[in-house]
């Protein structure tokens, strides 16, 4: 591809493609991915205020780049602005960790993102645009079911990881994709040509560097990133001899926030933070890894759709043709590919999990696959799975979820759990 004129704001505009090799990145430092210095590694550098310093594909903020564009497209934001990062530097430092190492075990973020204004300043001072990829803070959170979990006995307000009136301290961290794509193929059996091939089309070729620079391994994909909660002494986390909880949610903005009665979402969610402070209480930490993969990662829209065709079909909302409604939709049950998920979990150098709050025999798979220790599964609990809920929950368990003593429904029973009604 070569240059084009475009006009914008009332006045021509030359657009030079980033695909031209000769325009992009061509004071660019290399990445070598996985290497134990970080110098040597190299920086991620996705800003767009000096093209000459760009040496991945794509950059900074997921989806939200497309809102900092319609800032610039309208005025109201500088296209060059440099963010003062003064200040901003992690609350705790989390690594480096011997995860790290090596271009196998982290392939879908950047482990030094939230060290880049400690191990990078030098190139910082030379004038390239480095920009954090994680961010750490701290917090205070407060859930109605975390109080009523004290009023019950079953945590307590120990004044330090839950104070007086039920405030949870938390460290939290938010984390950028950024995509070895080597090492993304590789984790999911595909050729690297093959997946960059079917990125660039699935986007409607919006990023032609996909397919024109092969030779530019780092993508920052479009899309929703991680939240971490840690509870507890972060020490923990870590530690052979202290115990650790984790639960890894995928986000149901109904469920999570509005409290949706559809699925066990939320209820499960709150049973794994109580988990946490439990685990925290006695001595360890707790990990709430929260991924912003709506709907099985395909979307509000689709599972708005799904839950119509669920309760329209004949016969109603029925646990044994539960996945065959999103299928007929989505045209596959799932994209959550949750072989890239235990990256975070490298990245905080967990090696062994003593309790995982989660049934997913997906996620379970892929951490154990990835070399983490699962030493149990911990089930909800029954009674926390709302009415109209028993349709998800039976379903998964017949299809292979992990259910505790109790086991999977035949296939008879299972066609005998149905949802509500549409209304
Ligand atoms: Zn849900």
């Amino acid at each position: 591809m070569t240059e084009q004129t475009a006009k914008g704001n009332g006045r021509s505009r030359h657009i030079i493609l980033t695909s031209h090799p000769s325009r992009f990145g061509s004071q660019a430092l290399p990445i070598e991915w996985g290497a134990t210095d970080p110098l040597k590694r190299g920086p991620i550098v996705a800003s767009l205020s000096d093209p000459e310093h760009r040496n991945v594909i794509g950059t900074h903020s997921g989806a939200y780049a497309i809102y900092r564009a319609l800032a610039v497209a309208s005025g109201s934001l500088q296209a060059d602005h440099r963010p003062d990062l003064t200040d901003t530097s992690p609350v705790t430092s989390i690594g480096p960790h011997p995860s790290w190492v090596g271009a196998d075990k982290i392939v879908s973020l950047d482990p030094f993102g939230a060290l880049v204004g400690e191990v990078y300043q030098p190139l910082i001072q030379q004038g390239y645009d480095i920009r954090p990829t994680i961010a750490v803070t701290q917090a205070h959170i407060q859930m109605p079911e975390l109080q009523e979990a004290v009023q019950k006995g079953r945590i307590a307000e120990d004044g330090k990881i839950m104070k007086p009136g039920g405030d949870l301290v938390v460290t939290k961290a938010a984390i950028e994709p950024v995509w070895y794509l080597p090492g993304v193929a590789q984790r999911l059996g595909i050729t690297e040509a093959d997946l960059r091939y079917a990125l660039f089309e699935q986007t409607g070729g919006m990023f032609p560097e996909l397919v024109t620079r092969p030779d530019i391994q780092v993508f920052l994909p479009p899309i929703g990133g991680i939240t971490v909660y840690m509870l507890g002494d972060l020490n923990a986390i870590t530690h052979p001899d202290r115990p650790l909880a984790v639960r890894v949610h995928d986000e149901c903005n109904g469920s999570d926030v509005f409290g949706s009665d559809i699925c066990t979402c939320r209820p499960y969610l709150v049973h794994g933070i109580e988990a946490c402070i439990q685990t925290a209480q006695a001595g360890g930490a707790g990990v709430i890894v929260y991924f912003r993969k709506e709907g099985r990662a395909l979307g509000e829209v689709t599972k708005f759709l799904v839950y119509n065709a669920r309760k329209r079909q004949a016969g109603g909302d029925r646990a044994d043709a539960y996945f065959t409604r999103t299928e007929c939709v989505a045209g596959v049950q799932d994209v959550r590919f949750q072989e890239l998920m235990p990256d975070v979990l490298h990245w905080l150098g967990i090696s062994r999990i003593d309790r995982f709050v989660s049934m997913s025999d997906m996620k379970y798979n892929a951490i154990t696959h990835a070399g983490i220790e699962i030493v149990e599964r911990v089930p909800i609990p029954d009674e926390l799975v709302p009415a109209d809920a028993k349709v998800e929950i039976e379903a998964k368990k017949a299809a292979g979820y992990f259910s505790g003593s109790a086991g999977a429904l035949t296939a008879e029973a299972l066609a005998r759990i149905q949802g509500r009604d549409l209304i």
